[in-house]
């Protein structure tokens, strides 16, 4: 299969792959691992942006490793997955202090910066530094399984040692970078999840899933659960001042480490939170129609409350109340999407 698979995939690859993504160009570790990064969970036409303005204020991993994290995060506020953006600021801090600033060039010592799993490893060694190393994405994990017919589900642990194994079998030394861009392109453009395009594809007169007329049982799905929902009630607190208040979400938990709303259990608390932050002066306004925004594992019903109150004395920032902030120094930093989004229609409305 090796001998075919691989030619066929190049031959492909050469004629209808892309060649022009912002990342293949100036092909650097850093920005083979930046993309690499982004990709995870988010579409391609969703990173160009987001890799243009990225690379625009941090060309290199100097520039990162020595940035605020708050303007890391208001770089990705919007792509999700704000653990990828802190890993990436701190992996930074690390290349920086630990390899003068020059990324470790094998896959074990890869692997031991935060955010960097054993496939974008081994694709950052392959694409940047044009060594053998194997990958094994989600696109892949599709692609071999159809193509090798592969039963069971893509979470055991037997059927990934098993695609990590055909994966190494498949994975020329020659042309490295190219077939690791290609396969994951062949996923991404050909191979993918819903109506795959079997007509147009390299591999057809390999793939095991195809001649079983099988496409569709592979990789086997998982077990679909009713999404959950939950609740947050979010104050949206106003002075006189034309100030809100602001809090850091802690590092763990959803949109960690993002500026956001004081967050209450339920409405009714909002008076004693007021009390016990001695807001002496403050009005509990209508409630804004509840946000809905879909998460992976759950959905967020978001409820924001409007309340005005008297600037005190901690007009700019407390520690424990929070810290307030001028509406037009709320552009600059980094809110969660649906909180960027319910501030610009807010405030612009
Ligand atoms: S023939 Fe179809 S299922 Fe098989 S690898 Fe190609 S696109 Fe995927």
């Amino acid at each position: 299969m090796a001998k075919t698979f691989t030619p066929k995939l190049l031959h492909w690859f050469d004629q209808f792959g892309r060649h022009d993504l912002p990342w293949q160009k100036q092909k650097t570790a850093y920005r083979v691992w930046l993309s690499e990064i982004m990709l995870q969970q988010t579409q391609v036409k969703t990173v160009i942006d987001y890799f243009h303005r990225f690379i625009e204020r941090f060309p290199n991993v100097k520039t990162l490793a020595t940035a605020n994290s708050d303007e890391v995060l208001h770089l990705w506020a919007g792509l999700g997955y704000y653990a990828r953006a802190r890993n990436l600021h701190r992996a930074a801090q690390i290349i920086q202090e630990q390899y003068n600033g020059r990324f470790p060039r094998t896959v074990e010592a890869l692997q031991q910066l935060p955010g960097v799993g054993r496939s974008t490893a081994g694709a950052i060694v392959a694409i940047a530094f044009g060594d053998k190393a194997v990958i094994l994405d989600g696109n892949v994990k599709r692609v071999l399984s159809r193509v090798y017919a592969v039963e069971g589900s893509p979470l055991d642990k037997n059927v990934i040692d098993n695609l990590w194994a055909i994966a190494e079998k498949l994975t020329p030394v020659e042309r490295i970078g190219d077939y690791t861009q290609a396969i994951m392109d062949l996923g991404a453009t050909l191979c993918t999840r819903n109506q795959p395009r079997c007509g147009d594809c390299p591999l057809q007169s390999l793939c095991k899933a195809y001649h079983l007329n099988r496409v569709e049982d592979f990789p086997a799905k998982k077990a679909k659960k009713e999404k959950p929902t939950r609740d947050v009630h979010l104050i949206l607190l106003e002075n006189n001042a034309q100030q809100i208040l602001l809090h850091k979400r802690p590092d763990s938990g959803i949109w960690g480490g993002l500026w956001c709303l004081p967050e209450v259990l339920e409405k009714e608390a909002i008076s004693l939170w007021c009390t016990q932050n001695n807001l002496k002066k403050y009005a509990v306004q209508p409630s804004l129609a509840p946000i809905k925004h879909v998460l992976t594992h759950f959905t967020l019903q978001i409820h924001v409350h409007p309340v005005k109150c008297v600037a005190g004395k901690s007009r700019t920032s407390n520690a424990k109340l929070g810290t307030w902030t001028a509406l037009p120094a709320l552009i600059s930093l980094g809110f969660p999407a649906p909180i960027q989004k319910l501030f610009k229609r807010y405030y612009n409305d």
